[in-house]
């Protein structure tokens, strides 16, 4: 520890006030200036790397399945400078470490496109979770895949969609190419996951192998489960047993496991897993934009599951903020008692420890910066609880430096290693120039949003 007036450090937000005399060791003098707060920094455990925000493509907020056709208007880009321009972003806000669950399909390329996202990651200087995508059952809509919906699309419609129905690699070849990435990373700033990306969109088997291999390789899984009311339908009766006590029955529940959302699971399912140690990540924003409705966090921080916080690319204000989104999540499940039911200090330890844990990485080992003085501009008294000032009024805006695994990335506000704008830019140049065959495409695509809403609104 070392001394620096002026400074707080907040080691513990929620349960302690910040310490005015001492400074974590890792932490240079000059990343600070007077009247910084420094404490570790949230981790964002759950996210896909979107450079190009959806909004930026036309994919407007809807019900989840309506969104999801609406992504097939993303444009091409270079995956690398995709990654980095979605890093950066990030770790502006003050955000060291994050979840990307990775949305390429094509098992050919995942090796190399990997590669490309780990680069970049290396690259701003944070630490990465990379769960590779594994998928292979009913694409386009749930319980019998795109012929559900023939009977909603027009005759010409469907003649063009349907090339684009997604042909999937054997479930054999899709594990090889996850234990290839795995294999070729040795960069301990890089946690490979596997990535089964819903059980909606897997087969009994794959779900089967996965399990089997994260046992043997001692490899996490990261996975979306239980988002939409939909989807509860649909896995409700694909398994009679239910879907979470059937994952149990193949071995897939462990504390190698993270699941995402999980806005739906019922109380009972919520207790299984927090027998079994898995981790949910919670991700407030999405689930409210893409009317999934609002996870049971209360009740998880009375008696589990641990859960983190993630962006899941639709945060609040579409800016990707961290900060935004914890404080949604504190205002949404505070309840209506005198006493909380939902803490700051429940919320900070989500965002922290179990989001490390998610990630597979040491937990509260990197820093944020944070210009406090700002923050308490006005403030008739210096010794407001530091925790609630930041719970009301932090945002990315004021987060000024960031110190990962002992390197600083960020200082005054500016990367160090990266030139966000200027890649930024090149980005941007780059989606321009994919306009042509998007345009040609959208109308297609919003086909077959319609269709989805259509065939959704039948099968209710
Ligand atoms: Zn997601």
């Amino acid at each position: 520890m070392t001394q620096s007036p002026g400074i707080r450090f907040l080691p513990r937000p929620g349960h302690e006030p910040a310490l005015h005399d001492r400074l974590p060791a890792r932490v240079p003098a000059e990343a600070l200036r007077p009247g910084a707060l420094l404490m570790p920094a949230p981790v964002n455990a759950h996210d896909h790397g979107y450079g190009i925000r959806t909004l930026d493509f036309g994919c407007v907020d809807d019900a989840l399945e309506v969104w999801i056709p609406s992504l097939r208007l993303r444009p091409r880009t270079d995956p690398y400078l995709e990654a980095l321009v979605a890093f950066s972003r990030l770790a502006l806000t003050g955000i060291g470490a994050t979840m990307h669950c990775h949305n390429s399909l094509n098992v050919d390329r995942l090796v190399e496109e990997a590669g490309a996202v780990i680069r970049a990651a290396s690259e701003v200087g944070i630490r990465l979770a990379l769960s590779c995508p594994l998928l292979d059952f009913d694409p386009w809509a749930y319980d019998g895949g795109p012929q559900r919906l023939r009977r909603f699309l027009s005759t010409e419609d469907w003649s063009v969609l349907a090339p684009s129905v997604p042909r999937y690699a054997p479930i054999a070849r899709q594990i090889e190419a996850v234990l290839q990435v795995a294999a070729e990373n040795d960069n301990p700033m890089i946690d490979v996951q596997f990535g089964p990306i819903g059980p909606q969109w897997c087969s009994n088997r794959l779900l089967e192998t996965i399990a089997e291999v994260s046992a043997l390789h001692s490899r996490r899984i990261h996975m979306h489960l239980l988002e939409s009311p939909r989807q509860r339908r649909w896995l409700d009766r694909r398994f009679p047993q239910g879907v979470v006590r059937y994952l149990d029955e193949i071995g897939f529940l462990s504390p190698r496991l993270a699941v995402a959302h999980g806005v739906q699971l019922h109380e009972d399912e919520l207790d299984l897993l927090a027998e079994r140690g898995v981790q949910l990540v919670s991700n407030p924003s999405a689930n409210l934009r893409l009317r999934s409705g609002v996870a049971p966090l209360p009740t998880m921080t009375r008696k589990g599951p641990e859960f983190a916080i993630g962006l899941d690319g639709t945060g609040f204000d579409d800016d990707q903020d961290l900060w935004r989104e914890l404080r949604l999540a504190y205002l949404l499940h505070g309840g209506r008692e005198v006493t909380r039911s939902l803490t700051a200090a429940d919320l900070f330890d989500a965002a922290i420890w179990t989001g490390a844990k998610v990630l597979n990485m040491p937990a509260a080992e990197d820093y944020v910066v944070i210009d406090y003085a700002a923050l308490i501009a006005d403030s008739l008294f210096d010794d407001v609880d530091e925790t609630e000032v930041l719970m009301a009024r932090m945002s990315g805006a004021h987060a000024k430096g960031l110190i990962v695994a002992g390197r600083e990335i960020m200082r005054d506000g500016q990367l160090i290693h990266i030139e966000f704008e200027a890649a930024r830019r090149e980005l941007l140049e780059q989606a321009r120039g994919d306009l042509p065959r998007l345009q040609a495409e959208r109308a297609s695509a919003l086909a077959l949003a319609r269709a989805t809403r259509d065939f959704y609104t039948e099968w209710e």
